[in-house]
């Protein structure tokens, strides 16, 4: 058998990707240069479009039982508490959206969750295994691997580089990482344990002259704390000229004290048995391109930025969810090559509207910590949830060149849309939703009203496995034809997120954003958009 994608790097975007790949039935292999899997929590926040992202992928629910969806931030000065709130006040799931607030959970356990999801469809992380070299032909990919046996020569009809910020696949397709190193903004993180403070909120020390001081946060699932503390600016260990951006050496457990006390001055609270420590830099840069022919740059590898906002380890997952269907629609042969071209076109305007938000949100955040209102809450906004995100100039989305804005100011649902959830019963009377129709590797053709039958059978049946009809009826609506799977919008949920009425058609693409409408009674737009796929 030969691995048709290789797939470099298994931090969050690597392990989105191959799941992804996976289940949809592509070889694919997935290499990681580090002998071991990751432990430093780095990133705590997934947020909501993530969370469907993860619903999708059957994961879901393991990841919201290792997180904390109700994180509280306090504020203090000293052991003063100055206030304290609900990130994210728990409410019952909102028509269209199921996940309202982002999750607390540390990366390493997104990662391992990840990883069981793919050893349960046969792919293992190939730990230890690095790229070293690769060149691309008309056919395919050549990489080199080196690992403990040696070193491997593989060829694959596609490599993606998930490989992170230094990433060496950018740098061996000699694509700029554009942007700037902010040398005076800079923290030394880490995760221990701490005697001395209750594990009931994200403790954060504010300071009207520094802004953010030092910060606690309790790590769900451990008895562990992610510490952040504002660090003294220092000097890179070694410089990386290709991408400017620099290797730092990491603090010690006796310097994160130090701090603590410093910027805390708490002498009861103490930290210790430090599992990770790290100087975390502000980079803002973008690739110039995020494909270059067979090959594709993805997470980190193709974007980084400041971590307000909570948007870099989402951003990757996105864009793995983005190119995973792409791919295999290509590599199956259901899809022309074209295709491909769509992921950078809708992936690099998202790339820097984060860039370009997460900066704004950096300054909002140290504007309300020297303000002694608030910290990395002040930069969670509605926008940080992804939800809102689209591709309306999209060449999927019928739309003839690009430029994106980030959120909907039209709230009529259009092509490029995030497809919304809806709560509906199934014909049996139990309680469903449009995204459990969504969830799998198919498209979803939603038709509205029993008139809807006959069309989505017949597309149905021309498109095989590629594409799941589902009839939404209205309450009471009875059908002749008994649909090949239907639903009963019983509250009126589905009609209103959709802004449907009986006779309309929806398609929706395997990463749950519209691709066509048909409101007329005829699926026009909707066989077009297949038969041009
Ligand atoms: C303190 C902190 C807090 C953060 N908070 C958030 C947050 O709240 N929300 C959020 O969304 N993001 C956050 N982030 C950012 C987030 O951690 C990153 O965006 C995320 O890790 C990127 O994932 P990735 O898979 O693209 O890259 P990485 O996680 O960097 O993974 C890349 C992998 O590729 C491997 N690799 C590199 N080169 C090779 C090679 N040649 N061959 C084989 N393997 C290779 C590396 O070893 C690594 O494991 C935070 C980051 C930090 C440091």
């Amino acid at each position: 058998m030969t691995t048709s994608v290789l797939v470099v790097g298994a931090g969050p975007t690597g392990l989105t990707l191959a799941c992804d790949l996976a289940r949809r039935g592509v070889l694919v292999r997935l290499v990681e240069r580090s002998a071991t899997h990751a432990t430093g929590s780095r990133a705590k926040g997934v947020q909501p479009r993530s969370l469907e992202v993860f619903d999708d992928l059957g994961i879901v629910d393991d990841v919201l039982a290792a997180g904390e969806r109700r994180p509280r931030f306090r504020r203090l000065r000293g052991a003063q508490v100055l206030g304290e709130h609900e990130g994210c006040p728990e409410r019952p799931p909102a028509p269209g959206v199921p996940y309202g607030c982002m999750l607390l959970v540390p990366q390493w356990a997104v990662e391992r969750i990840l990883r069981e999801r793919l050893a349960s469809l046969g792919v293992r992380v190939e730990l230890g295994t690095t790229l070293t070299n690769f060149h691309q032909d008309a056919d395919g990919v050549s990489a080199t691997l080196v690992h403990d046996a040696g070193t491997e020569d593989l060829r694959v009809s596609y490599l993606v580089g998930c490989d992170g910020g230094r990433s060496t696949v950018r740098k061996t397709l000699g694509i700029p990482f554009v942007g700037e190193t902010r040398e005076t903004e800079q923290a030394s993180i880490g995760d221990v344990r701490v005697d001395g403070l209750v594990r009931d909120a994200w403790h954060m020390w504010l300071d009207p002259e520094r802004g953010v001081g030092v910060m606690l946060c309790p790590l769900p699932g451990t008895d562990a704390w992610q510490f952040q503390g504002a660090a003294e600016p220092s000097e890179p260990t070694t410089s990386d000229a290709a991408s400017a951006m620099g290797t730092y050496a990491p603090p010690t457990l006796e310097t994160l004290q130090r701090l603590f006390d410093q910027h805390a001055g708490m002498p009861t609270v103490r930290l210790h048995d430090a599992t990770w420590l790290s100087t975390y830099r502000v980079n803002v840069r973008m690739a110039e391109r995020f494909r270059d022919g067979r090959v594709f740059l993805a997470g980190d590898a193709a974007h980084v930025h400041s971590i307000a906002g909570g948007l870099g380890m989402n951003g990757g997952i996105q864009d793995a969810y983005n190119l995973g269907w792409k791919l295999a629609l290509v590599l199956h042969g259901a899809a022309a090559p074209t295709l491909l071209d769509s992921y950078e076109a809708e992936r690099l305007p998202i790339a820097a509207w984060a860039l370009a938000v997460s900066s704004e949100r950096q300054r909002v955040v140290l504007a309300a910590a020297r303000a002694m209102s608030g910290a990395v809450d002040a930069g969670l906004t509605g926008d940080t949830t992804q939800l809102g995100l689209h591709y309306r100039w999209s060449a999927l989305a019928g739309a003839a060149s690009g430029g994106a804005d980030s959120t909907i100011t039209d709230r009529v649902l259009q092509p490029g849309d995030r497809a919304p959830d809806a709560r509906c019963r199934s014909l049996g009377g139990g309680e469903a939703r449009l995204f459990d129709v969504f969830r799998g590797p198919h498209f979803t053709l939603l038709g509205f009203g029993a008139r809807t039958v006959a069309h989505v059978s017949a597309i149905a049946a021309a498109h095989g496995a590629h594409v799941r009809a589902c009839v939404v009826l209205g309450d009471g609506e009875r059908c002749e034809v008994r649909p090949m799977s239907a639903l009963v919008d019983a509250r009126g949920e589905a009609a209103a997120c959709y802004g449907a009425s009986e006779g309309c058609f929806i398609l929706v693409r395997p990463d749950g954003y519209v691709a066509a409408i048909d409101r007329d009674g005829e699926p026009r737009k909707v066989r077009r958009w297949l038969r041009e796929l």
